[in-house]
């Protein structure tokens, strides 16, 4: 069941989008070569703990999966999503995927960026803008009379007509009571199916981009998606909501 928010929940859940987008921001400005990937989480945390918010990732479980150990996933080159952060040095020519979550006042917001670490080859920052272009046509497929699906194609189409691979095994969802909530957002599909798109829906539209095939597998860590060809991975992910029929991105600070 898809649960359909009054401006009140929107207003928490924009608040809560609000750190997460000001976290990555905050993440990305420190993600620098020669930086671990648990010293950006530490710095994420201290964040949005000195915001009265608490890190939604931490902790949390799914499918008798481990519990995730750490505020954000921080997902290199191959590793598509959840990645762990670790005393791992980034560096040079290196992509670092960002995912954070955030609960403020018992309201969730999620949002996600890929960004270059030192100078990165042409094929990496193609991939990058793909996969970002990828999410904002997604949030512009979101119209009076729209469909759930029309989401998934808008990414689909973009991402294939470039030559790469939407990630198939993933899915982006709803968000605002819960971290994840119904609907699972596929990021492909046909267009004019789905559910119809309508005021008070919070999600959570996430594209996951290959530079080679859409096939991952998790690793040995329980946690981290990598692609099977070992091709870099790049994801854009904003929560979004639908108010008068067109969608307000929430997660901008
Ligand atoms: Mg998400």
């Amino acid at each position: 069941m898809i649960l359909i928010k009054s401006k009140k929940d929107i207003d928490y859940i924009r608040e809560s989008c609000k750190i997460v987008a000001e976290t990555l921001q905050l993440v990305k400005a420190h993600a620098k070569v020669g930086i671990s990937t648990a010293e950006l989480d530490k710095i994420a945390e201290d964040y949005i703990l000195s915001n009265n918010a608490y890190p939604a990732f931490k902790g949390y479980s799914q499918g008798g999966s481990p519990a995730f150990p750490a505020t954000i996933c921080a997902s290199v080159d191959n590793e598509v999503v959840h990645g762990i952060p670790s005393e791992r040095m980034l560096k040079d020519g290196e992509i670092l995927s960002i995912d954070i979550g955030v609960v403020k006042n018992k309201y969730y917001g999620d949002a996600a960026i890929t960004t270059a670490i030192g100078k990165i080859s042409i094929d990496k920052q193609k991939l990058m803008d793909v996969t970002e272009k990828s999410l904002y046509l997604g949030i512009e497929a979101v119209k009076p009379g729209a469909r759930l699906h029309d989401i998934s194609y808008a990414i689909q189409e973009y991402v294939e007509s470039n030559g790469y691979s939407i990630v198939r095994d993933l899915c982006g969802h709803g968000v605002g009571k819960h971290l994840h909530e119904d609907p699972q957002i596929p990021n492909y599909g046909k267009k004019n199916s789905g559910p119809l798109l309508k005021d008070g829906m919070t999600l959570a539209i996430e594209p996951m981009v290959n530079l080679g095939k859409y096939n991952v597998k998790v690793a040995a860590d329980d946690w981290t998606v990598v692609t099977k060809d070992n091709t870099p991975s790049a994801h854009f992910e904003h929560t979004i909501a639908i108010i008068n029929g067109k969608a307000e991105i929430l997660t901008v600070s």
